[in-house]
């Protein structure tokens, strides 16, 4: 269970990212953030992840308050929580199976679970025929889903994904929710964030609104929550 309590960011220069932000995600859950830019959604991420600290109101990853994890907690916190984000963030001169055996051996998995596990993860995302390609090889929407092979195949509990379809053609887009549906459906818990309420409209479930660092509206399947 992820809680944010009273969660407010004022970066150095003054601006308030979030003022007094409170939700709980449950174990299993898929939970689109959507929001305009500058709403305060990718602060929420970072403050997750342990990226930057809150200024006042704490963030909890099951019952542990994220900053107040020593290191290596923290590195434990990072291992169970998977990112994707706009710019998919791939190395540029390995192949898709490096990228992805990459992440793997930084996460301790054994050269035998790395050539096992590259192929099924890339299957996952119907992308095995791309395996060793490069990324400028492969198309915005295919560059996205070896990001999301990358974030998954270390087995997280959590997929962040931080408006990954924004740099996406509609088509792609649809592509990359449908994936990251299927994730949701084995398990994972998946937080999204968007600034297009067309995507929104296309995954229904739980949807909370941000406005200007607030959440102004908490709904689920149409209905509010808040
Ligand atoms: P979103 O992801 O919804 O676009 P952000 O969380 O990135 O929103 O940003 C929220 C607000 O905080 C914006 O006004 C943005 O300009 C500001 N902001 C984000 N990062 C910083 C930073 N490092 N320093 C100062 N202001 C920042």
């Amino acid at each position: 269970m992820i809680y944010y309590d009273k969660v407010s960011k004022v970066y150095p220069d003054k601006t308030v990212a979030l003022e007094e932000v409170s939700f709980s995600v449950e174990p299993k859950e898929f939970l689109t953030i959507v929001g305009q830019s500058g709403a305060g959604k990718t602060t929420l991420m970072k403050l997750l992840i342990a990226e930057d600290w809150p200024t006042s109101g704490a963030v909890f990853f099951e019952s542990s308050n994220v900053h107040r994890l020593n290191r290596r907690e923290t590195n434990r916190l990072r291992r169970r929580i998977g990112t994707v984000f706009q710019d998919y963030r791939l190395i540029p001169n390995k192949t898709v199976y490096e990228n992805i055996a990459f992440a793997m051996e930084a996460a301790g998995r054994t050269d035998g679970e790395v050539a096992s596990d590259v192929p099924h993860v890339l299957e996952l995302v119907d992308l095995g025929s791309k395996i060793w390609n490069f990324p400028h090889e492969l198309s915005g929407g295919e560059r996205q889903r070896v990001a999301i092979a990358r974030a998954i195949v270390t087995q997280p509990d959590v997929i962040l994904a931080d408006e990954p379809t924004g740099n996406l053609d509609p088509a792609n887009t649809y592509e990359i929710i449908r994936i990251l549906r299927k994730i949701n459906e084995l398990g994972r818990t998946v937080i999204l964030t968007t600034h297009n309420k067309g995507v929104v409209d296309e995954i229904g479930g739980r949807i909370i609104t941000m406005e200007k660092g607030k959440v102004i509206k908490d709904s689920r399947d149409g209905k509010y929550v808040l």
